[in-house]
């Protein structure tokens, strides 16, 4: 460890990056870049805006180049698939790529959303495996959580949705989750009021993944009834910003304890890290400097 300064950028320093669009806003190139100082690795992260009509010219230009690895956000995460030579077993399951290392050449892509968000919890004390949960949400992000807690022993994942054009990959999540892995997982209409009372009644965890509650949708909750919340129930939402959403501040009024999308946004980034580095992110540090 150092004293956080950045290295000088010299002949030997690697690239790592982001392709996303739009990327101006993200948080990464800010956390990794702590992270890269603090562990005194020669390595630079930048953020570049990549749309849709330039991302196979640009992961080619990324392979040629030799860059270590990089981050895939909106609208990149699905498209990227098949311009990768391998994925990760939870990738392929997913169907979505967050991550991307570069051996040489050779582009193996991760998902490391739903490994962010169980790691997340577990440090806030709640392992739900053998356990039910009830995931409000079956788009990137709740897809990435439903399959990554399938995959750590979490016994029942009840998955409810809108029928919106989301509805048809949550459709599918619940079929890999059958046929991949011992978990049992269901999806209901958001507004089966009845069922998803009795889906949370079952449940030690009540998580969000939707973007209700930011940007245009702030002040939102996606909370179908507010009498499901009870005070030993713990309440996640993917969402940051804001820090506190209108369902997170619902759930503290009924004595719940929360977590907000940060602590996924951290351990999401921390594994890219270590897959990319071969070190462990230091997390807190990261945290503790990070606004
Ligand atoms: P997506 O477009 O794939 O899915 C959006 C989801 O929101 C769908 O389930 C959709 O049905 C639902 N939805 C939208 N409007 C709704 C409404 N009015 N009422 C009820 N449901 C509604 O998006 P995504 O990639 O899954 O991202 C979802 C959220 O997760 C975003 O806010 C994103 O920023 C956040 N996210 C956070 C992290 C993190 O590390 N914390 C990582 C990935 C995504």
């Amino acid at each position: 460890m150092t004293d956080g300064q950045p290295r000088a950028i010299t002949g030997h320093t690697e690239l790592l990056g982001l392709i996303a669009y739009p990327i101006r806003h993200s948080m990464s190139p800010r956390m990794h870049n702590l992270a890269l100082a603090k562990l005194d690795l020669d390595y630079a992260y930048l953020a570049f805006e990549v749309d849709s009509d330039a991302l196979a010219e640009s992961v080619a230009g990324l392979r040629a180049l030799r860059v270590r690895g990089w981050n895939v956000s909106m609208p990149n995460k699905i498209a990227i698939i098949p311009l990768l030579d391998h994925l990760s077993p939870a990738a392929e399951l997913v169907g979505a790529c967050n991550t991307v290392v570069n051996d040489n050449g050779v582009l193996t892509g991760h998902v490391t959303d739903g490994t962010g968000y169980m790691t997340a919890l577990r440090e806030s004390g709640v392992d739900p495996a053998g356990k039910r949960i009830t995931l409000i949400g079956a788009g990137g992000a709740g897809t990435a959580i439903a399959i990554q807690a399938a995959l750590d022993g979490v016994a029942e994942i009840d998955i409810y949705n809108r029928r919106d054009a989301v509805w048809s990959i949550g459709e599918s999540t619940v079929e890999k989750i059958r046929t991949h892995t011992n978990a049992r997982a269901t999806l209901r209409e958001l507004d089966d009021v009845d069922a998803f009372r009795e889906s949370v009644a079952g449940s030690v965890v009540l998580a969000n993944a939707t973007n209700v509650g930011m940007g245009k949708l702030v002040g939102v909750s996606p909370l179908p009834a507010l009498d499901v919340l009870r005070p030993d129930l713990f309440v996640s939402d993917v969402v940051y910003s804001p820090a506190r959403t209108l369902f997170l501040e619902q759930a503290e009024a009924a004595g719940c304890a929360t977590m907000n999308g940060f602590g996924m946004m951290l351990h999401q980034g921390a594994a890219a890290f270590e897959l990319w580095t071969g070190q462990p992110m230091p997390v807190d540090y990261v945290r503790a400097h990070l606004f």
